[in-house]
């Protein structure tokens, strides 16, 4: 038997399962029994043995846990979520959003540059976004960058500061503040950032030339293309983003990547298993250009999507499934274009999804958020001794962890940055008005009546059913709602249910080794954390998921740990449940522990802003 050699300062963890996914010097997961050894000093893995080691080998002091045969993975690393602070706090926030991952065995998520006020296109805008999450992060977060006309000169400083990469669209981002680039623009990017260690990514969707001879009716058509049909039809959606909108802007990016030939190019959350062999053809070629699906076209399917249920909206859209099938063939193939499967989790308030009233029934965290009349323009805030804030008090730890709101909550956390953190915030702007938020293509004013607005109560189904004088038009309008899909922190149970379920019928489909790696191994390469992130190795940071593959559940509404708790998994079964979350040697979630499972107390995640160099 080997003895590790404990350290001799400093308290240490031992976890160990016969079942632990480990990462082996060059670079190959193993599933093998193992014993993790983890100093909490540092919050590393000090070492690994690969087998399990009894208790009495080590200090009696030490925190020992034996999970066999529960699995023992290396914590998610999800490389997609949409976080929304500040700015859009009412969609998602620091606080519940990561709460949400940790419950879900993430212990790494990476934000996306949209969506919050202001974006993430500027340094300055970074630097509100790191003020705004100080002391509300459960995991660690990076951040990406955003590619938008006019920001060449922000993209360099905002790689100084820590991005992990920058996300730019080729159609219409749903927020002002988000505009779409130009050939022009994306040529300028990829010579600025060619000898950079980063991630180029995009939204690839584009509207397709079109061909002289349509004629002028298809000119006059608002994009994406002007529906033809029922609005509340799913299938009329889906016909409106056809996979030519996905080949045609990844043919137009490849177009291009001569222009960076050493840059990592990426297509964010592919749908249309129409690009997979335009995009392999290009890998064949050396061209450095990679994919990400995501855990709904992989688990649901247009088929299945009833007429209305606009919890489905997302673009790309959810197409067939016999794409889903192909999609799964192709995460199959070690020579395949997706390398990695994220959540692209990306919530909204219940009424910018215009659900119909049999979806209604809304669970809520704390009071009603805000609402904006988006079409006025007109600020519906609520008056401000009626709002309450969103507090969170660590049950246990006695100390509140509410999000800063006032000038001098966050000039403090300011001045309690992370010392790794390279970032001067001193010359943060004073806090703006924030602007009405927008709905994607939507004219429609899904302002719920003030009354309303008053009478959530915490952890309480809210029956949201307008009256019907002031009902919102557009209910189950496909076009119209939001789109985007909350789902961070249910990726394992998807992924391993639907795998079970293709296994069964003699599918192909990845094992659990398969699912670390492109949830855990590869995402954590794909935004330059591998040396820390995604791996349990020694050397590693110590984040850890407790997984019990066995253990079936239903999702509800009260499982849902995200700030607006609508989503298209609500109802769904599912084999496999996260038990247990570490992030750096602590233990942050312990399902049916104290303080609603989060039995740290404290939100020890911490933003990630290390210049990347890989
Ligand atoms: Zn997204």
């Amino acid at each position: 038997m080997t003895v590790p050699s404990v350290p001799h300062s400093g308290p240490v963890v031992v976890l160990a399962s016969t079942r632990t996914v480990l990462t082996l010097s060059d670079d190959t997961l193993l599933l093998t029994p193992a014993t993790i050894l983890i100093s909490l000093g540092t919050g590393k893995i000090v070492s690994v043995t690969q087998e399990v080691l009894p208790r009495s080998l080590f200090p009696p002091e030490t925190l020992y846990q034996d999970y066999s045969p529960k699995l023992l993975l290396p914590g998610l690393v999800d490389a997609h979520v949409h976080l929304n602070e500040p700015g859009r706090t009412e969609w998602e926030g620091f606080n519940t959003g990561t709460k949400a991952a940790a419950s879900g065995g993430v212990t790494t998520v990476v934000d996306m540059p949209l969506n919050a006020i202001p974006p993430t296109t500027t340094l300055m805008g970074f630097k509100e976004k790191l003020a705004a999450s100080q002391g509300q992060c459960w995991v660690d977060v990076g951040f990406y960058g955003g590619v938008v006309p006019g920001n060449a000169d922000e993209l360099l400083p905002l790689v100084e500061a820590g991005v992990r990469g920058f996300k730019g669209f080729l159609i219409d981002s749903g927020v002002e503040e988000f505009p779409a680039v130009s050939a022009k623009d994306i040529a300028l990017a990829m010579t600025t950032l060619k000898d950079t260690p980063t991630t180029l990514m995009f939204h690839a969707e584009m509207l397709p030339p079109i061909a002289a001879s349509v004629g002028d009716a298809v000119q006059q058509s608002d994009p994406p293309a002007q529906p033809a049909g029922e609005l509340d039809s799913y299938s009329t959606f889906l016909d409106s983003r056809p996979p030519v909108f996905e080949t045609c802007a990844v043919e137009e990016i490849l177009s291009m990547a001569h222009l960076a030939p050493q840059l990592h190019l990426h297509i964010v959350h592919l749908s249309a298993t129409e690009c997979a062999p335009i995009l392999r053809n290009a890998r064949k070629n050396g061209i450095n250009i990679t994919a990400e699906t995501c855990f709904h076209y992989l688990g649901l399917a247009s088929d299945d999507i009833p007429d209305g249920d606009t919890r489905h909206k997302c673009c790309p859209p959810i197409r067939s499934q016999t794409n889903q099938d192909t999609l799964w063939d192709e995460i199959a193939d070690p020579n395949g274009c997706i390398k990695t499967i994220v959540s692209d989790h990306s919530p909204c308030t219940p009424e910018l999804k215009l659900l119909p009233p049999h979806l209604q029934t809304i669970y809520q965290d704390g009071p009603r958020p805000a609402i904006r009349h988006f079409d006025s323009g007109i600020d519906m805030t609520l008056p401000e001794e009626e709002q309450q804030k969103e507090g969170v008090v660590a049950i246990g730890s006695g100390i509140n962890v509410t999000p800063l709101e006032t000038e001098q909550e966050k000039e403090e956390a300011m001045q309690t940055m992370p010392t790794n953190s390279s970032i001067d915030v001193s010359a943060l702007p004073k806090e703006e008005p924030k602007k009405s938020a927008l709905s994607v293509d939507s004219s429609v004013d899904v302002t719920l009546p003030q009354e309303e607005q008053h009478t959530k109560e915490v952890g309480h189904p809210v029956d949201l059913t307008p009256q019907t004088d002031l009902a919102p038009k557009g209910q189950g309008d496909f076009f119209a709602a939001w789109g985007g899909i909350s789902s961070v922190g249910l990726g394992l149970p998807i992924l391993h249910t639907t795998a079970a379920e293709r296994a069964a019928r003699g599918d192909a489909a990845p094992s659990i080794v398969d699912i670390v790696r492109m949830c855990s191994q590869a995402t954590a390469r794909q935004v330059g954390l591998a040396h820390c992130k995604g791996g349990l190795r020694a050397g590693m940071d110590a984040d850890v998921c407790v997984f019990d593959d066995a253990d079936v559940w239903t999702l509800r509404a009260g499982d849902m740990r995200w700030k607006n708790r609508v989503s298209p998994w609500e109802g769904h079964t599912f084999r496999g449940r996260v038990q247990e979350t570490w992030v750096r040697g602590r233990r942050v979630f312990q399902l049916g522990g104290e303080n609603a499972g989060f039995v740290g107390g404290l939100p020890v995640g911490r933003p990630i802003v290390e210049r990347r160099t890989e």
